[in-house]
């Protein structure tokens, strides 16, 4: 993965915003809910893996900042 990318995944109501150039990796999202942050997969952010209130709460706990919420309704 390159240095510097900010990504955006959506599930056409919230959208997770992720600049990896923050990330501090400490996995705080891939061990808070697994179903929609793991690294193994490609897009490592499945937006639609849980009900939206998880992935906020989910989003909130991220340590670094580099994870962030954007919603479009
Ligand atoms: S919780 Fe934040 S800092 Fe930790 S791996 Fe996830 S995005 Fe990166």
């Amino acid at each position: 993965m390159s240095k510097d990318v900010k990504k955006e995944y959506t599930n056409g109501e919230i959208t997770v915003v992720w600049q990896s150039a923050k990330c501090q990796h400490a996995a705080e999202c891939v061990r808070g809910l697994g179903s929609v942050f793991n690294t193994r997969k490609r897009p490592w952010i499945n937006v639609e893996g849980a009900n939206g209130e998880d992935v906020i709460n989910t989003v909130a706990k991220c340590p670094s900042g580099a994870l962030t919420m954007k919603t479009d309704i």
